[in-house]
């Protein structure tokens, strides 16, 4: 089966635990994209598609899309030639019937091999994270006002486009409004894959090499 030896990596975490940047600085060293359904989905708005501009206010209210509609997009993706290794998962699954969904497309993609890692940090932490956030609308390298400058202010350190952004559902608001949607939907999930020994939780709060080095033992070990 051509999806035997591929690697399902899934990083899980309410929104601004990190995943992106984890997941950013390990698709060189593991040779596995990073694939961001949110990224995928501002990319579409951005460049005004159809899908584009179906999901735009969804996202704007912190809400999430439509289920059959993000494994469409999801199912695209997965098949793309750079996931030869596999892939890192940020941001899907979010729900029960997500869960249920990837495993069924897993399966039918001989990919036996999955590791999710949960990156645990609390709500106060997760607020401030998400309020500062920066992102850069070209690369969508990300950094934080306080936690995580950019070297050159307003500057992205990896691809050299200023000004970077701040994400309109950064705000307070719509961010609260994000991390209720994760406690009720996707916070079950961690049970969902303890239940089937999936499951590695690393501290979240740490400095970022500490998590990366963290997220690397973890795949390292449960890989074999
Ligand atoms: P997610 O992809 O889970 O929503 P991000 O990776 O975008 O989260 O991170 C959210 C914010 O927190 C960003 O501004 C990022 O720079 C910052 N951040 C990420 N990891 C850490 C960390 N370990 N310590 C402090 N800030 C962090
Ligand atoms: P993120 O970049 O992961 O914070 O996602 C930003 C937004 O994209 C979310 O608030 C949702 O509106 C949408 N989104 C991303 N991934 C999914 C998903 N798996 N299911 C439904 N909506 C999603």
């Amino acid at each position: 089966m051509p999806g035997a030896n591929k690697i399902a990596c899934i990083f899980l975490g309410a929104p601004g635990s990190g995943k992106g940047t984890q997941a950013k600085k390990l698709e060189s060293k593991l040779g596995m994209p990073h694939i961001s359904t949110g990224d995928m989905l501002r990319q579409e708005i951005d460049r005004a598609s159809q899908l584009g501009l179906q999901v735009k206010s969804v996202l704007a209210s912190g809400a999430l899309v439509d289920d059959s509609l993000m494994l469409e997009v999801l199912r695209a993706r997965l098949t793309q030639n750079d996931t030869q290794k596999g892939f890192i998962l940020d941001g899907y699954p979010r729900n029960l019937p997500q869960a249920k969904a990837l495993e069924n497309l897993l399966t039918g993609m001989g990919i036996t091999r999955v590791q999710v890692l949960y990156l645990s940090l609390a709500q106060d932490a997760l607020v401030q994270r998400l309020v500062g956030r920066l992102s850069c609308p070209k690369c969508g390298t990300v950094f934080h006002k306080e936690f995580n400058k950019p070297k050159v202010s307003d500057t992205c350190d990896n691809c050299g486009h200023s000004p970077l952004q701040h994400r309109k559902d950064d705000s307070e608001d719509t961010a609260v409004q994000r991390l209720g949607i994760f406690d009720v939907q996707t916070k079950p999930l961690i049970e969902y894959y303890k239940q089937k020994n999936l499951l590695h939780e690393v501290n979240a709060a740490q400095d970022m090499d500490k998590v990366e080095s963290e997220l690397l033992r973890a795949l390292k070990v449960k890989g074999k």
